[in-house]
């Protein structure tokens, strides 16, 4: 057993040998010049600080219902330098991270919720093509599978909340599941078959950009917000070279927590890993079938999801880690060592290819996570400067919706969504340094062994997902 596990080892390791430690979203772009960075002291209606999904939606969003408003966005590095470069990119209707989150945190609100999901969904294609953003969308759904019998219950109950909440939804058999994708391992599952699938985030989030400035938002990207205080007209923002006087400002800092101390009390920065093999051949694709090209995500507690690339390479993800202190870019992640273990559940899941394949990408990306695992908001000098963000996993087109909630908290908008239990409540506190660290680690090693061992790791997971600690569990 421990020959056969080394040898494995040793073939992952050629597997990762010429591998690229970078996103291949954005590497494989090649490269765009930045927008300048801030060289004079500037004033604006709105500033926007940080230049991922939510800043980007925020500031489009801010000049299309107002486009009297001056909007001026920031962003530390270049945009898309955070998690939104970096994501598997599979596309879901859901808001608040699928419908059985939705249902653990809000259960009153799941109807709503759900539809304002559908609608999100609709208003993001519509902007794609309103700005002829092209991403290389693909609507082929997004589908859980069950990871031999164990996860058959929760494919089930996926199931049945697809199908009460009017997704066109169907429950795949093991035999239906394996003609779907050729995984042996893959036991049954439910494939949401609407408004869902995968989208490349980096043409989006450049589409998005190009949008933004179109629109008539200032972007200058290298220009980190330092410090901020209020003045008696609204907030003034320090960068290295210049300050913005701003009347109001949105927080899309994400992982980082940056823009009040009191932010990361309830958001960590937890690490996520992605592998992206060489394109595959046709003759390698049809070892595999896929031709739905849907989305997926497996049951296993430490999960796994995986999709294809438009020139047919499998992006395979899903190893979570914590670095001591809310660590955005540890030097680890940009070395084979901690990809390995993802290159052995990639041998599990297709073993047809175990032989023949190389990874020409991996990388790790920064989730905002929060015990809620969907986007809240904190405010701030009386509420002229809003935090919004805490995506965890599902951030990519939910973004959207949190960026446009994020405008009307405010704004001071009375519609419904600032009504509504995910704006006007907030996630719990996530324990400080060095409990977050020994916390975090004790549950990474939970989610890894529970599935095989159980035991004492059932009930650490279970009191993590109902009480403060952070929460890894559900995807
Ligand atoms: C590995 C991985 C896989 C994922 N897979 C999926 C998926 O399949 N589907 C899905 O829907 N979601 C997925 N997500 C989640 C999704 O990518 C995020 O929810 C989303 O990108 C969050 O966008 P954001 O704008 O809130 O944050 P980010 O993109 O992280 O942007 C925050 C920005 O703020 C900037 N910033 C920080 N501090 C400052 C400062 N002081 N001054 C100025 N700028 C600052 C940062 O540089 C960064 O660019 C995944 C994430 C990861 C990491």
């Amino acid at each position: 057993m421990n020959h056969e596990i080394d040898v494995q080892i040793a073939k992952a390791q050629t597997a990762l040998a010429e591998t690229r430690f970078t996103t291949y979203w954005l590497d494989s772009l090649g490269s765009v010049a930045d927008e300048p960075a801030l060289k004079q002291d500037a004033q604006c209606d709105l500033l926007v600080v940080g230049g991922g999904f939510c800043g980007l939606w925020a500031a489009l969003q801010a000049r299309e219902q107002d486009p009297e408003r001056s909007v001026v966005l920031i962003e530390a590095h270049s945009v898309a330098n955070g998690a939104s470069g970096r994501p598997a990119a599979i596309m879901s209707t859901s808001v608040m991270h699928g419908i059985d989150n939705t249902e653990r945190i809000f259960p009153n609100d799941v109807a709503e919720l759900e539809r304002l999901g559908r609608e999100n969904m609709d208003s993001f294609r519509d902007t794609l093509e309103r700005y002829s953003i092209d991403c290389d969308l693909e609507w082929g759904g997004e589908m859980k599978v069950s990871v031999g019998d164990q996860g058959l219950d929760t494919v089930e109950e996926d199931y049945q909340l697809y199908i009460k909440y009017g997704h066109d939804a169907v429950k795949l058999d093991k035999e239906a599941v394996q003609a779907e994708i050729h995984s042996p391992i893959f036991h049954g599952g439910t494939w949401s078959k609407q408004r869902c699938g995968t989208v490349h985030p980096g043409k989006l989030v450049r589409g998005l950009k190009r949008a933004a400035l179109t629109a008539g938002v200032r972007i200058y990207e290298n220009t980190p917000m330092l410090s901020n205080s209020q003045t008696a007209d609204g907030i003034d923002i320090d960068t290295p070279t210049a300050t913005i006087s701003a009347r109001k400002v949105l927080l899309a800092t994400n992982a980082w927590a940056a823009g009040h101390r009191h932010i990361s009390r309830r958001v960590a920065a937890v690490r996520d890993r992605i592998v992206v093999t060489e394109p595959l051949s046709d003759e390698q694709m049809q070892k595999i079938g896929w031709h739905n090209r849907q989305g997926i995500y497996d049951t296993r507690t430490q999960l796994n999801y995986m999709r294809l690339t438009a020139d047919n390479r499998i992006l395979f993800g899903g190893r979570l880690d914590y670095f001591y202190g809310n660590d955005t870019d540890p030097a680890l992640d940009k070395t084979a060592q901690p990809f390995i273990r993802l290159v052995q559940s990639f041998y599990r899941t297709f073993p047809q290819l175990a032989d023949e394949i190389r990874f020409a990408y991996a990388w790790s990306g920064p989730i905002g996570l929060t015990t809620r695992m969907a986007v809240h908001y904190q405010k701030y000098h009386d509420g002229n400067m809003v935090f919004a963000g805490g995506y965890s996993g599902f951030g990519v087109t939910a973004s959207k919706f949190g960026a446009r909630v994020g405008l009307a908290i405010l704004d001071e908008q009375d519609i419904p969504e600032t009504r509504m239990q995910f704006a006007k409540t907030l996630p719990n506190y996530i324990p400080p340094e060095p409990f977050r660290w020994i916390g975090a680690k004790i549950t990474m090693y939970a989610l890894d062994t529970l599935d095989e061992k159980g035991g004492w790791r059932k009930l650490w997971v279970a009191m993590v997902c109902r009480h403060t600690f952070i929460l890894l569990c559900y995807r």
